[in-house]
Parts: structure tokens; sequence; C-alpha cells
């Protein structure tokens, strides 16, 4: 099918493309990657008059650390670029872990990591990297910036905390305090599909102690969960097989699965434990190991 008929723009600064989205109201939308939007709009789900694109926006294609260790990802960063980073490899080991398993190469040589938390697709599995990271996301608008924690961003099934008017200009991830682990584990059909279920782990350790744990879950809600008990269950004491398999049950039980094609409701809350508690191992097997 052909989408709807609709005006194009591709201005050269934010300012610009703000301007652009604050005359267009309601029915213009931003264009990042197109790899949610374009698909969408050629079903006719979504309509926009006005398609703001971004791309020649420069000075948004980054992904850097601050000197304390934040890392920022551009509205422009691809996938594919997190997939590749010596910088993600390095020092984000949930991200390194999910990066290769977004879609296919294609779909990550052109999607964003910011156009996905702003899809807010259920099944999408940055937002729950990013909040099981407890990142948060920059906002610019007519009014200037401000910053939404990640935990409030997705307000719904592909619906975001943004102002018709504001663009998310980059994504924070903030740094660690102490030394981090975690992953990132997603059962797909087939390699490249969207998850039945993904699972989110992000921990930091000092002297063996848990002093910060995120848990967020992929596909099994209406929207992106965050299982914040489940979290809370690991932090004040060293990864223990007990620990686990509380922090297992609890995520388990913060899913919120429907049955359908993929796999029973019972089925998928399985999966959510299975995979915390393989993450876990694993993190803990590697602290083990250094
Ligand atoms: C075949 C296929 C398989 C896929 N599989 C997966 C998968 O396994 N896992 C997964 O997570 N995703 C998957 N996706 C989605 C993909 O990751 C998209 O790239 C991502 O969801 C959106 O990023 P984008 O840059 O392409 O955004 P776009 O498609 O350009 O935009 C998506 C939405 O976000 C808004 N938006 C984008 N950027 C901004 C911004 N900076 N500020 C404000 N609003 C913005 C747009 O207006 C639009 O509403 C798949 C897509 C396809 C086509």
């Amino acid at each position: 099918m052909y989408p709807s008929r609709f005006s194009y723009e591709a201005p050269n600064s934010l300012s610009e493309a703000i301007s652009l989205l604050h005359d267009g109201g309601d029915d213009a939308k931003v264009l990042a990657g197109g790899q949610s939007l374009v698909p969408l709009m050629k079903l006719r789900f979504a309509s926009p008059a006005l398609l703001v694109d971004i791309n020649n926006v420069p000075g948004l294609d980054y992904h850097r650390e601050d000197a304390d260790g934040t890392l920022r990802v551009g509205a422009l960063c691809r996938h594919a670029d997190l997939e590749r980073s010596a910088l993600v490899k390095d020092k984000q080991p949930v991200m390194a872990a999910a990066a290769p398993l977004i879609a296919d190469p294609i779909v990550r040589n052109r999607g964003t990591l910011v156009g996905s938390l702003c899809h807010a697709d259920p099944q999408g599995d940055w937002a729950s990297v990013v909040t099981a990271l407890g990142g948060h996301v920059v906002a610019q608008g007519p009014a200037g910036r401000r910053t939404i924690p990640m935990a409030s961003f997705v307000t719904g099934p592909f619906q975001n905390a943004l102002a018709p008017d504001e663009i998310a200009v980059e994504a924070v991830v903030p740094a660690p305090a102490g030394n981090p682990g975690g992953g990132y584990l997603k059962l797909e059909r087939r390699v490249g599909d969207f998850a039945t279920v993904g699972v989110a782990v992000a921990i930091e350790r000092s002297g063996g102690t848990v002093t910060r744990a995120g848990i967020a879950l992929t596909g099994v809600g209406g929207s992106t969960i965050t299982a914040a008990e489940a979290a809370t269950a690991l932090v004040g004491a060293p990864l223990s097989p007990e620990s686990i398999e509380r922090a297992a049950d609890l995520a388990a039980q913060a899913s919120n699965p429907r049955t359908d094609h993929r796999g029973s409701a019972e089925y998928k809350r399985h999966m959510v434990r299975t995979f915390v508690v393989r993450i876990l191992n694993r993190a803990d097997e590697a602290e083990r190991a250094a």
C-alpha cells in the first residue's frame, strides 16, 4: 500500500526542525531512521501530514562518554554504530549484549536508538535496556531542553512523554558508580524478529556487593515493564543463588504477558524467570573469573 499524501521537510538545523514541528502541531512527525515510521505509514497506521526529516541536522550522530563515564547517544546514532562501538563493548555490557539483537543488519544500519525509544513499541529492545540502566532522554522544544527519566518516558504502547513540538536529541546512560555487569537476553522466533520475551538486567558492584540494579522487560506487557521490586531484591548484598532466585521470581511476577501465536502467557513468564537467572549467573561467574 502507498502512504497517504504528506509534505516533507529536511531542515539543516535543530531550531528549524523544532519550528516546523511547532507549526505542524499534532499532524507533524519526526523522521529519523524511518525503520518504524515508514512501515506504519505504508500500512496507513500512521498518516502524518508533515514529515520533518532530521537526517540533515548536523551533530546528532554521536555516541560518546563524558569525563565522568556518562554515555550520551545522539538522535542519529544508528543501531549499527552501537553494535560496532569499542566504547560500548568495553564499558556497557548490557547495551553491547542488546545491539546485535535488534532486527537485522539492514534495519540496524538506518534505525536509531533514540528513535526506538520514541517509538515506544512494547517489543522495542532499547527501551528495556535504557530503563534497566537508569537512563534518561533529553528533549528539546521551543522552550529549551528538559530531561525525562526513561522510566517515565514511555507512557503507554507507542506513546511517549514528548510534546508534539519536541525532539529527543539524545539518550543518556549515567556513569556506573561501581563495576558494571549484566546483560540482555531475547527470545525470538527467528533471527531478526521482534522479542517474544526480552530481559535487561543491569547491576553495579563494589567489593562484590550489588550497589545498584535495574531490571526491565520487553514484549511481556502493554509497554516496557520496569521490574523495580526484582531489582531492589539484589541490592545491598553480593549475588547469591537465593537473591538471584528471588529477583527472578519477582521479575516473572512483574511481567504481564498475553497468550498469542508466539507462546502462552505461562511460557513467556517462565522465560522471564529463566533469563533473569541466566544473566545474573553469568554476571556472577564473570566477576569470579576476573
Ligand atoms: C523488519 C524490522 C524488524 C525490526 N526488529 C526490531 C527488533 O527486533 N527490535 C527492536 O527494538 N526494533 C526493531 N525494529 C524497529 C527498529 O529498531 C527501528 O529502527 C526503531 O524502532 C525506530 O528507530 P528509527 O530511527 O528507525 O525511527 P523512525 O522510524 O524514524 O521513527 C519512529 C517513531 O519515533 C519518532 N522519532 C524518531 N526519532 C525521534 C526523535 N529524535 N525525536 C522525536 N521523535 C522521534 C518518529 O516520529 C516516529 O513516531 C524493526 C524494524 C523493522 C523494519
